[in-house]
């Protein structure tokens, strides 16, 4: 059996200050754009993804042993990816609408 799993490709992605649900106080979030699919927001707070008005928590659902690191591991990457992040808003957004044009 062949298993094939289609994923966005990522445009750009640039930083924000917003107002996490989780959180429920204003964090850092890396926004990463797709081309004609909605922009993930990960939190540097608690590491969740938001995308399309659902939460996304990797770490839910593991063994209690390895829920905390992975917890863990999830914060870290978003936050080494808002420290790789060099684009601003604006040049993230032209290069999603370049991206888009056919
Ligand atoms: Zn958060």
């Amino acid at each position: 059996m062949t298993i094939i799993v289609c994923r966005a490709s990522e445009v750009a992605r640039y930083r924000a200050i917003m107002r996490c649900p989780i959180c429920a106080t204003r964090r850092r979030f890396v926004v990463a754009l797709y081309g004609w699919y909605s922009p993930r927001f990960t939190c540097c707070g608690c590491g969740s993804d938001f995308e399309e008005g659902l939460v996304r928590q990797p770490w839910k659902g593991s063994r209690s042993v390895t829920r905390e690191l992975r917890r863990r591991a999830a914060i870290r990457q978003a936050k080494e990816s808002w420290d790789s992040v060099t684009m601003s808003r604006r040049e993230a957004m032209d290069a999603l609408v370049e991206d888009m044009r056919l």
